[in-house]
């Protein structure tokens, strides 16, 4: 007789000794199966656990027949008795005190051997793994990954509702929303060499709904981006996106903070401090060389070039003379930093562009700190004005970095994050939040000399800052925030810019002609011209709340199908090759190199005609 499996009793990861004695109806995947001179015991496996089944040819022939020839990944159903393992117990599963003795199984279905094994073990390549991402998602780590997912998803939605935000999905299929990357572009069928462009981010959508009246917008949204793929980058990627009318940056900030609270909370069980810390990005620039510190150890940067001004030693004088920077990092009692690390770190940073990596060490001189080895002998007549500043005691280390004022927070930034980790200072059970403020409203290029916004071109200027627009746009400070978690940004978002006329103005100054400005953001114009309120938002990366909730590795771990590094989906192959016809019908030629390489890489052109006729 057929075991009900929709009339399933338990999950496998429920039964405990107080059941025992118990009829249940268990189903799910065999997780292994073992033959004991005559009892087959085998693991059974849902997204709860596994349970211990166990067959006696006495109880049920027919049933202990079929269980011999059960393999991994086998789809069953059973029926049987709870009952104590007695001596075999296994302290290591939430389970392991009972098994299941089965007087009923039904085989749902049968499995091919897996390409690997479903276990959190699992030492196979990432490219297999993804091939079969759907054997890969049954693996508990990612069960679990999946499941954190949905409860921080689920938490944002409920705070978001609470509090009086509303959901309105914005298009997919839409104009360019600048963000600073390369547009994914959709063709027209029916306005043939016309295209529509995946949405970087909603901004402008969700402007127009303060705009419309709405007063508070939240969406959990996808944004497309078309980046050459860094190991913590997808080229589509979800968003918790929310725009706010009559606020200042504060409120934005309470709400976000409101939010992560939950995130934490329904996420993993932590109660995080809260309110976040606030900086500006020029203190966060001078002290940890990054707009986005790890604050969780301090290894803060010192600026010591007023000290060395009159240095004879060139490596340090010749930069400071051209308006250049010397800033400097103390190491604490670094026993551990032994000449081997010291190299190997000079290496890396010459490996980023530095010049090399100038240190020395402090030992204990007669009349006080002296230094020793590196580059001791030149910096030995400002060795007191050193340690004074920064704080250096006999037994530490410095290092320090030289060049322009951005080329030294690059180096030491990286200096810093380096020796946290040499010598262990970063805790990886800590949570740091810091709320970043005051970004340069404006970058300069040098190669395409012109301005570049640092956040977006909606951002607005702070109001002290709105009449050096025309006359000083690198001084211009934006209502731009951005939080930060443990180095890692999560969240970025300002208040925008709401009147018409400023609006004009920064797309003048970015370069963007009036006619391009009409061009692309006519309608943003229009709304701006009927009363726009003021307003601001934000938007946080899903993906990465999960990755770093999660201590995944790669944004890849938490993406259910996700893309390579070279934006190719493993398991369905996209983007792939369409026909002649489709692209006809989209007014579509290939470009003639595009179609020799793909000639080329098919075997010539026959049989790419061969396979389009098929
Ligand atoms: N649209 C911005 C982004 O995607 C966020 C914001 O300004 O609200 O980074």
């Amino acid at each position: 007789m057929a075991v009900a499996y929709h009339k399933r009793t338990h999950k496998n990861g429920e039964l405990r000794i107080t059941d025992a004695g118990q009829e249940v109806t268990l189903v799910g995947w065999v997780q292994n199966y073992r033959d004991h001179g005559g009892m087959v015991f085998v693991d059974l496996r849902d997204y709860t656990g596994v349970t211990q089944l166990k067959f006696n040819p006495e109880t049920d022939p027919q049933a202990h027949e079929t269980a011999r020839a059960l393999r991994n990944e086998y789809v069953i159903a059973v029926l049987g008795h709870v009952a104590q393992r007695g001596a075999n117990i296994n302290p290591k599963l939430p389970t392991g005190e009972i098994e299941v003795e089965i007087r009923e199984l039904d085989l749902l279905n049968r499995s091919k051997p897996v390409p690997f094994e479903i276990t959190d073990q699992c030492d196979a390549s990432e490219d297999l793994r993804l091939k079969n991402r759907m054997l890969d998602l049954r693996r508990p780590q990612n069960q679990s990954i999946f499941r954190l997912r949905h409860r921080i998803a689920s938490a944002v939605r409920k705070y978001f509702d609470a509090n009086g935000f509303v959901e309105i999905e914005t298009p997919y299929l839409t104009k360019s929303t600048p963000e600073g990357a390369r547009d994914y572009l959709v063709p027209s069928r029916v306005q043939q060499g016309h295209f529509y462009a995946l949405p970087q981010s909603p901004q402008i959508f969700k402007q127009l709904f303060m705009m419309s009246g709405f007063d508070r917008y939240a969406q959990i949204v996808r944004c497309f981006r078309d980046e050459d793929l860094r190991a913590d980058r997808q080229p589509e990627f979800t968003q918790v996106d929310l725009e706010m009318a009559f606020v200042q940056a504060d409120e934005v900030m309470a709400a976000v903070e409101g939010c992560c609270r939950e995130i934490f909370k329904q996420g993993i069980g932590v109660d995080i401090p809260l309110p976040a810390p606030r900086i500006s990005y020029q203190e966060a620039m001078d002290r940890y060389g990054i707009d986005r510190p790890d604050t969780r150890f301090g290894l803060e940067l010192q600026d010591v070039t007023d000290i060395l001004r009159n240095i004879e030693f060139a490596v340090f004088r010749g930069p400071i003379d051209s308006g250049g920077v010397v800033k400097c990092i103390v190491a604490k009692g670094a026993d551990k930093l032994t000449r081997k690390i010291t190299d190997g770190l000079t290496s890396e940073l010459r490996g980023i562009g530095a010049g090399g990596l100038p240190l020395t060490k402090v030992i204990a001189g007669q009349d006080g700190p002296e230094f020793s080895t590196g580059v001791a002998k030149h910096l030995q007549p400002f060795c007191r004005a050193v340690c004074e500043v920064s704080g250096a005691e006999p037994g530490d280390t410095i290092f320090f970095a030289v060049g322009s004022y951005g080329d030294a927070c690059k180096h030491l930034h990286y200096v810093r994050t380096r020796l946290g980790e040499i010598l262990e200072l970063i805790p990886d059970d800590e949570w740091h939040l810091l709320w970043v403020v005051d970004f340069p409203m404006f970058e300069w290029d040098e190669e395409e000399k012109r301005w570049f916004s640092t956040h977006h071109p909606f951002t607005a200027p702070r109001d002290e800052d709105v009449d050096m627009l025309d006359s000083d746009p690198g001084r211009v400070r934006a209502k731009a925030y951005d939080l930060v978690l443990n180095g890692t940004e999560m969240a970025g978002g300002s208040i925008r810019i709401h009147q018409p006329d400023v609006q004009a103005q920064v797309f003048r100054l970015l370069g963007i002609p009036d006619e391009e400005a009409r061009a692309k953001f006519q309608f943003l114009m229009e709304a701006l011209a009927y009363g726009a309120p003021p307003h601001g938002g934000i938007a946080f990366g899903l993906d990465r709340w999960v990755m770093i909730l999660a201590k995944a590795q790669s944004l890849r771990d938490v993406v259910a199908f996700p893309k390579t590094q070279r934006a190719v989906c493993p398991l369905t192959d996209a983007p792939s090759e369409v026909s002649e016809g489709q692209l006809r019908e989209l007014g579509i030629d290939l470009r003639p190199e595009v179609k020799a390489k793909k000639d080329q890489a098919a075997g010539g052109p026959e049989h790419v005609h061969r396979a389009h006729d098929e």
